[in-house]
């Protein structure tokens, strides 16, 4: 797989420094999400504070694509909004899906555009998906819970 180099390094990065990668003591939901096809695994956790402000934390094993998706994801999520996250989650989702065609606008994705050259091995995709996925399931959840 070719990705661009600056873009190779912020995934490695993320892969070897993690974020938010040590599932806490308290949770609100807690899911587990598996990528077949390559082998990935998480668990994400999340929660929501008095103010709606998202804390999210993981543990999973897997490919540098998958972990690194994650730990960005986590990142860019916690201490926001349900709400503010879903235009990142949109935006990211599209990326995924241009077959390579789409550069991702780095305003809403900051460092997760550098997946916008995974989008060209369909393998792959699934792979940079996996963490997204899981907190989709998650939030619908949690939003059942809360009132
Ligand atoms: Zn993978």
């Amino acid at each position: 797989m070719q990705l661009d180099n600056l873009y190779q390094e912020v995934i490695l990065d993320h892969y070897k420094r993690p974020e938010f990668k040590k599932l806490s003591e308290t949770f609100s939901v807690r899911v587990h999400h598996v990528n077949p096809s390559c082998g990935d695994e998480i668990t994400l956790q999340l929660s929501l504070d008095m103010q709606g402000e998202i804390a999210l934390t993981w543990d999973g094993i897997g490919c540098s694509i998958s972990m690194a998706s994650a730990s960005v994801m986590a990142g860019l999520f916690n201490g926001k909004s349900l709400e503010q996250t879903a235009p990142i989650f949109e935006e990211f989702v599209t990326l995924m899906q241009s077959k390579g065609a789409a550069t991702g606008d780095e305003d809403v994705l900051e460092d997760a555009v550098a997946f916008s050259g995974v989008s060209k091995y369909p393998a792959r995709i699934k792979c940079a998906l996996l963490a997204w996925m899981a907190f989709k399931d998650a939030s619908v959840q949690v939003q059942g819970q809360v009132k």
